[in-house]
């Protein structure tokens, strides 16, 4: 068989983990089949559609690296792929259902509804449509109807017996008819389809095979079961993914963290590890790997290691996958990586100078270790690009030493490093450099590290830096000599 999935979001808000995680497993299950991944845009809820939400479907995937085979752009066999522009093909199916008996047109108005709505809670009893318009005969509705009275189609579902399909993960879902919500509304009075439509149209016309998606749509399957029915259709597999929970148990939203893509990129982390992650709630490969590139994922994936029990989402553990790609970035990459980020600081100009690029090339391995997100860069390397931060003398000043003393030893570490004669500072190996330094210590009767720590804010401007002596090679010569002479300027 060949495989045909879909990721088919709604644009009406920010691309999320639940969503990518859809996504994510619909586009692994797909390539590791040799199969077709699909991206349609569910754009017919015109009140909620949100142009910037299409525009983050587009920016989230392309960050990601996660491309579609049929979708907008790319086009395809089947299209078109958004829905609003396929509204004729849900009117004709929604009318076919009319003429077969399976749907029928309500000439209900809002304002009954509404009353309907308030007489039906005024009474305690459980909302939905009172199937007014059901028993119309048909000829007498279709007259209505061309004589131009509003109306939305309306689907029958039955009176009695039940509805069920077997989902994947879960097995048999069996819902009674009597529990389904009432005869709801497939095609709107503006003539546009709701989703239960043009899902069920779509995906029959895509040749969808399997619909993996969030368990929320769970209470949908009976309904779409009875519409692939009522069309003479088979319904595609179904297989509801696991709920994605904060550690609270609670569904994962805003209030346990950032949850939209753009906030994990803007925070700093790769696209890499939020791949790795993702596809690791619900899913795993065996009880101890825990590693997975995209290219890995394209072959592995499995529905069959998926997994019953909802996922848990630890920001943690997605903070330890992006340490370990960060660690895996080549000196250029990590650099790529980072210039955007800087750009933001106000560090590099945009575009960034050549200068500024190989600067951030060879400042790009002393901090690799270091960085826990890309934006940690920004706040480590500002003496590289600029000058230190101003800081007060006692800043300079070690641990029970006194500003004279202090300026003694930045006075001699300058003329070590930068002697009347012979080499300096960088004509050395960090070898002779540390040896030089120790040798001064030793002179001083003081420890290394009241000679290197003064020394370190001097270049730096912060007792926290890279490596110093990395750091000091990025600095330069000229500025180094500027920024100590600076340093025991503000001791004297
Ligand atoms: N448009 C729906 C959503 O936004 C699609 C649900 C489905 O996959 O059937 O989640």
């Amino acid at each position: 068989m060949d495989v045909r999935v879909r990721y088919a979001p709604s644009p009406t808000g920010l691309q999320h983990i639940g969503g990518v995680r859809t996504a994510l497993f619909n586009y692994f299950f797909a390539r590791s089949l040799g199969g077709t991944f699909i991206l349609r845009i569910e754009d017919t809820d015109r009140e909620r559609y949100d142009p910037r939400a299409l525009q983050d479907i587009y920016d989230t995937f392309g960050w990601l690296g996660i491309g579609w085979d049929e979708g907008p752009r790319t086009g395809g066999r089947f299209g078109p792929y958004f829905q609003s522009e396929r509204t004729e093909l849900y009117r004709q199916y929604a009318e076919k259902l009319v003429e077969s008996g399976h749907g029928y047109y309500c000439f209900c108005t809002p304002q009954r509804l509404e009353k309907l709505r308030e007489s039906q809670a005024a009474r305690g009893e459980g909302q939905g449509y009172d199937r007014c318009c059901r028993n119309i005969p048909p000829e007498e509705a279709r007259a209505r109807k061309e004589r131009g009275e509003r109306c939305v189609v309306r689907l029958k579902i039955p009176l009695e017996g039940s509805t069920g399909f077997r989902d994947y993960l879960i097995g048999v879902i069996e819902r009674a008819n009597t529990d389904i919500n009432p005869d709801p509304v497939l095609l709107k009075s503006d003539g546009f389809p709701t989703y239960h439509l043009a899902n069920v149209v779509d995906d029959h016309f895509m040749e969808i095979t399997h619909i993996m998606r969030a368990q929320e749509w769970i209470p949908s399957g009976p309904l779409h079961v009875l519409l692939y029915r009522a069309f003479g259709w088979e319904p595609p597999e179904y297989c509801h993914l696991p709920m994605v929970m904060g550690e609270d148990g609670q569904k994962l939203s805003k209030r346990h963290g950032s949850t939209s893509l753009i906030e994990f990129r803007a925070g700093g982390y790769v696209p890499e590890a939020i791949i790795n992650y993702v596809s690791l709630l619900g899913w795993s490969y065996d009880d101890s790997r825990q590693i997975f590139s995209k290219a890995d994922l394209e072959r592995l994936f499995s529905l069959d290691k998926l997994n019953k029990a909802a996922a848990v989402f630890d920001y943690r553990k997605l903070e330890w996958f992006n340490g370990v790609y960060i660690r895996e970035r080549s000196d250029e990459a990590l650099k790529n990586d980072l210039l955007p980020f800087l750009r933001d600081a106000g560090l590099v100009g945009n575009p960034a100078s050549s200068r500024e690029e190989e600067l951030l090339l060879g400042a790009a391995p002393i901090i690799r270790e270091r960085l826990r997100f890309l934006t940690d860069a920004a706040d480590m390397l500002g003496f590289v690009f600029r000058e230190p931060q101003p800081y007060g003398a006692e800043e300079l000043l070690p641990k029970k030493m006194g500003a004279e003393e202090t300026a003694k030893i930045l006075s001699a570490a300058r003329s070590l490093m930068f002697p009347a004669e012979g080499k300096n500072f960088f004509d050395k190996t960090d070898e002779e450099n540390e040896a030089g330094f120790r040798a001064l210590a030793d002179r001083l009767e003081t420890k290394l590290g009241n000679v290197l720590g003064p020394l370190r804010v001097a270049v730096t401007g912060s007792r926290v830096s890279p490596p110093l002596f990395e750091s000091i090679r990025l600095v330069g010569e000229e500025k180094t000599l500027a920024r100590i002479d600076a340093a025991i300027k503000l001791l004297v």
